[in-house]
């Protein structure tokens, strides 16, 4: 693979950075993965809007403007041949010796990689996921995509240790989101329940996109919390991400939802979300 790292494109053999990346030592990084399927990218802006106001809220000076961050995923994509898959861009507030208090002036370390994977294809989308329910014990600032993910991938290992998919994560009775997707569920009466925006989770892409043309799948949207008793007992529920595009759940803690296979309304959603995707996409 050819990566990114700083300005220059390079094998990922010969890539490197400082031991003393503030993103190494503290996590002190933000992220995006953008989806690439026919070699194009998913809601490139949607991800661009999104870094800018993760990167604004940590203060770490790093201007998406002045940076040609399309061109650089462009170049990516063509040197890597990457026709379905994911680009992951991280930008951390850079190198400095080890310090609590955080460094002013630093250039950013901007890396970025490409992970080529099946996205339209994928079997969880066509088996659904299985889910179990766990306490969210992050911090309460989850609206900002940092690379503080440990506690995420604690859970995701948790739930493959437990022989299913994927946990969601559960503060005061109600569905937070899932390890690495937002969480969603249709009642029996069409209605799509969807937590609302807030500290206390990722302002999803793909959530965003979903909700933009939920009406043409019939649904009507109710931004709401919802708890684990009523997930449970909902028509359908489904998990949404930039990478796993809309994905059915059919099991929460041993519990089917619906009759436990993946339902009409989710496979809507996410054939419409994959239609509109293909229509915008950027090359
Ligand atoms: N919530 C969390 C915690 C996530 O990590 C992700 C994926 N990055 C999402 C939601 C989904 O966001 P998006 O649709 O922008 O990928």
């Amino acid at each position: 693979r050819i990566v990114h790292v700083n300005g220059s494109f390079l094998p990922e053999e010969s890539a490197s950075l400082s031991i003393f990346d503030r993103g190494l030592l503290f996590a002190d990084a933000v992220y995006e993965v953008t989806a690439v399927i026919d070699g194009g990218l998913v809601d490139f802006e949607a991800h661009q809007q999104r870094l800018r106001r993760s990167l604004g809220e940590l203060d770490i000076a790093f201007d998406p403007e002045a940076e040609d961050l399309l061109g650089i995923h462009r170049q990516l994509l063509q040197r890597n041949d990457l026709r379905e898959g994911l680009i992951y861009l991280q930008i951390s507030r850079g190198v400095a010796d080890r310090d609590f208090v955080q460094p002013r002036g630093t250039p950013p370390s901007v890396i970025l990689f490409t992970q080529a994977l099946p996205l339209l294809e994928a079997p969880a989308a066509a088996r659904g996921l299985r889910i179990i329910t766990r306490p969210d014990l992050r911090w309460h600032r989850r609206d900002i995509k940092t690379t503080q993910l440990l506690y995420p991938s604690m859970m995701k290992s948790t739930a493959v240790a437990a022989g299913v998919d994927d946990v969601w994560m559960v503060e005061n009775g109600e569905v937070t989101e899932g390890s690495s997707s937002n969480a969603h569920i249709i009642t029996a009466e069409g209605q799509l329940i969807t937590r609302p925006l807030s500290h206390d989770i990722l302002h999803g892409i793909t959530r965003a996109a979903v909700l933009d043309y939920a009406a043409e799948a019939d649904l009507e949207v109710v931004e709401r919390p919802f708890g684990v008793a009523e997930a449970q007992a909902a028509r359908e529920a489904f998990a949404t991400s930039a990478t796993a595009f809309v994905t059915p759940v059919v099991e929460i803690n041993g519990h089917p939802i619906g009759d436990g296979a993946p339902g009409p309304g989710t496979r809507r959603i996410r054939e419409r979300y994959i239609a509109r995707s293909r229509e915008r996409l950027q090359y």
